[in-house]
């Protein structure tokens, strides 16, 4: 799952990694904190078949080793991942959908990076030192040549009614200032853009109060764009209070539009190409009018790779589950009790004595999304080798860059391999190996969110219900993060959402968030095995349900309902 898709779009998914969401769950006794029996590391059987929490094992143990090394979008790591899912469905037999008669789709990605060597400024004789006084956002390549651009001061970042019109700051340098009160992350310089589009560049005054740790993640990151379109977007390059000062003096009295002292110097911004592929196979229908239509199965390929801060694994997952219990989701707490420190100590001591401390700096990410990831490949397995094949074709698609702001889906989507009006569903799942929301409040060790099946389609709500409803032990169908309400707004934060964007009838299904979301802890051995297996199996009939009725899902795009009831029952249209 990722973190916020308008940040992943401006290439800010780590910037905005710090949440806005109050603190309002009060850290409980953590169920599960401690691992159970399964290990580190482990070599499966061959796959079978059927669905099985042995053949998961398998595959997840393969997949979220330390070897792929978090399996990001834009480097080599993802090409080896995408590499394991190539090979299976190879192995399976299915047709190849991807480009030119392959399983692969490649996206057009670029790397964005500052040239640091080349980039220098000043005011006067001063110079500006780089990353502690200023520190461009690169998203596209360019030079900007600051001598000679006029500075002018644009107003408060976020209050849009303080600021000059467009055409007013054309071709100049505006500096915006940032309240105490701001948020830093989120939407400042997003709004502050689509107003200066016609700006040189922005400068926000929010530097110092970004962690020192996220800047490198900002320095360089990975973009979708058409190979033709590279961004007109002025850059954006945030700076401190510090540097405001020096510009325009007192900046509490300024009137927007007032003229500050110049900067000269450049800034040296670099874009290459980077590696990104979807994985795209399909399993024919048997019913010659109907094969030509599609059910999709998705998850996502890529996680979000490593980093050069290593910390102790068992020491961050402990504070995590008692101060941060919904992972990175949940924000850092501006203090942690004596009472919470000492159940960080014991719980980390107790990890320590397992097996020793570990320091850790890969995002393994187990569950998100190698547990959806794996279950798609056992349910094209399971449709593989089956008996009897639905009327509708299956179609397979493994997203790449869905953790960078749902690039592969929104590229397929884009530019489907089939006709996208053929796609009469998706089956989103995404993150579907651990116990709901870690156990905060009640037993969801049966439980599996569903997310969105009621919004386009009754008909896709309804036949879930009646296809989990005949299970030899059916889940319990949470709908609490189907709500428009709910404040994760998960609804956005997966690739379901490229196909509801596009019309197509989505459900998405997931165990929720948990301590070790977006952290070097979501490792393999704190996976649900035999839940998974039952949440696969769930998909896999969902899919052979909707692939086999003989009539279409009615697209009668209610929206979103709340208040369902336990157990579900079928909506009315
Ligand atoms: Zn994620």
């Amino acid at each position: 799952m990722s973190f916020d898709r308008i940040a992943g779009r401006f290439a800010l998914g780590a910037l905005l990694a710090l949440p806005t969401l109050a603190w309002a769950q009060a850290p409980a006794p953590i169920k599960g904190a401690v691992p159970r029996e399964l290990p580190v590391k482990y070599t499966g059987k061959p796959t079978t078949p059927a669905i099985s929490a042995a053949d998961l094992m398998t595959r997840l143990y393969i997949y979220a080793d330390d070897s792929l090394m978090g399996r990001q979008v834009g480097t080599e790591n993802n090409l080896k991942a995408t590499a394991y899912i190539e090979r299976e469905v190879r192995r399976l037999g299915l047709v190849p959908a991807g480009d030119n008669g392959g399983y692969f789709q490649n996206i057009p990605l670029f790397t964005n990076y500052t040239d640091t060597a080349a980039t220098r400024l000043k005011t006067g004789d001063q110079p500006l030192a780089y990353g502690t006084d200023y520190f461009p956002i690169p998203r596209a390549g360019r030079t900007i040549n600051f001598d000679g651009l006029p500075v002018i001061y644009g107003g408060i970042a976020g209050d849009s009614a303080s600021w000059p019109s467009a055409d007013a700051v054309a071709g100049k340098v505006v500096l915006l200032t940032l309240p105490a009160s701001a948020n830093p992350f989120r939407g400042v310089v997003y709004s502050a853009t689509s107003r200066f589009g016609k700006a040189a560049a922005i400068l926000v005054t929010n530097l110092d109060r970004i962690p020192a740790a996220v800047l490198p993640q900002i320095e360089r990151s990975t973009a979708l764009r058409e190979d033709d379109a590279p961004s007109a977007a002025p850059t954006s390059i945030l700076v401190t209070p510090r540097i405001a000062t020096l510009l325009f003096g007192a900046t509490d009295t300024l009137k927007a539009g007032a003229a500050g002292k110049s900067l000269s110097g450049t800034i040296a911004l670099k874009e290459e190409r980077a590696p990104g592929r979807n994985v795209v196979a399909i399993l024919p229908g048997s019913d010659p009018a109907l094969k030509g239509q599609y059910v999709a199965i998705g998850a996502h390929n890529d996680h979000v790779g490593y980093n050069h801060h290593p910390v102790d694994h068992d020491s961050l997952r402990a504070f995590m589950a008692i101060a941060r219990p919904q992972g990175a989701d949940s924000p850092t707490p501006a203090s942690v009790t004596p009472d919470q420190i000492a159940r960080i100590r014991a719980l980390t001591d107790s990890l320590h004595k397992l097996h020793g401390v570990r320091m850790d700096s890969i995002y393994n990410g187990a569950d998100d999304d190698g547990s959806g990831t794996v279950s798609v490949l056992e349910i094209a397995e399971a449709f593989a080798n089956a008996k009897v094949r639905p009327k509708r074709s299956l179609l397979f698609v493994w997203h790449t860059g869905e953790e960078a702001g749902l690039y592969g889906s929104e590229y397929y989507t884009d530019h489907p391999t089939v006709p996208r009006d053929s796609i009469v569903a998706q089956l989103n799942m995404d993150m579907v190996g651990r116990d709901d929301c870690n156990n905060l409040e009640g037993d969801y060790t049966n439980t599996v969110f569903l997310v969105g099946d009621d919004r386009i389609s009754t008909d896709l709500h309804n036949l879930i219900i009646g296809t989990n409803q005949m299970l030899a032990k059916p889940l319990t169908l949470d709908y609490e993060m189907n709500d428009p309400a709910d404040p994760e707004s998960v609804y956005t934060r997966s690739d379901h959402y490229s196909y509801a964007s596009k019309g197509i009838p989505i459900a998405f299904f997931t165990t929720g968030l948990h301590p070790d979301y977006h952290r070097v802890s979501d490792t393999v051995d704190k996976i649900l095995f035999p839940k998974m297996a039952r949440i696969a199996q769930l998909g896999y009939q969902t899919g052979f349900s909707i692939a086999n009725t003989d009539k279409v899902l009615e697209r009668d795009n209610k929206g979103p309902r709340a208040g369902f009831g336990s157990p579900m029952e079928p909506l009315k249209k």
